[in-house]
């Protein structure tokens, strides 16, 4: 399981600088999460202003 970021994205860089491990970075204007990296702990969800990390179904 893995988070994943939406088009909600406003690319402000929040959840970056929460990732634990790292998972989340920039990419063509949007952020997105490594799959193989995030351990799911919900963190980027709670830094994000606008609920774009939601988990993977
Ligand atoms: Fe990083 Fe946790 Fe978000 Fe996964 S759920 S991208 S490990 S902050
Ligand atoms: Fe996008 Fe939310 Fe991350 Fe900001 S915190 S870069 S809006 S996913």
């Amino acid at each position: 399981m893995a988070y994943i970021i939406n088009d909600d994205c406003v690319a402000c860089g929040a959840c970056e600088a929460e990732c634990p491990v790292s998972a989340i970075s920039e990419k063509d204007g949007k952020y997105v999460v490594n799959a193989d990296e995030c351990l799911d702990c919900g963190a980027c969800a709670g830094a994000c202003p606008v609920g774009a990390p939601n988990p993977a179904e």
